[in-house]
């Protein structure tokens, strides 16, 4: 990997010196769906591998929500929805309730 970035870190750019501590990174984060391949790893100073992992967290956060949301429009999907007057309906065992109707 060092070979590969050509000695230096991936976050400030600058050449890895003797006494710099190196760490290993997921360029990706596993929590946001990266995996483990090397293709997904990269060395960073350790102070740089901080900074990172403070914008991991973000993206992280986003993948989460992003997920929740698949669950969720999935969740729709496999619902049976029909539009009564221009309103989505969902129908459950043959009656439908609009998100306007009182009977919800
Ligand atoms: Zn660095």
């Amino acid at each position: 990997m060092l070979k590969r970035q050509e000695g230096k870190c991936n976050w400030c750019q600058l050449t890895f010196l003797e006494d710099d501590v190196i760490e290993d990174d997921h360029i990706i984060a596993r929590k946001a769906g990266g995996n483990n391949s090397l293709n997904n790893r990269q060395l960073l100073h350790k102070h740089c591998h901080d900074e990172k992992t403070r914008d991991d967290l973000k993206a992280i956060k986003a993948y989460k929500q992003e997920k929740e949301w698949q669950k969720l429009t999935k969740w729709f999907d496999n619902q049976n929805w029909e539009w009564v007057d221009d309103i989505p309906t969902l129908v459950v065992g043959g009656r439908s309730f609009s998100p306007l109707s009182r009977r919800l």
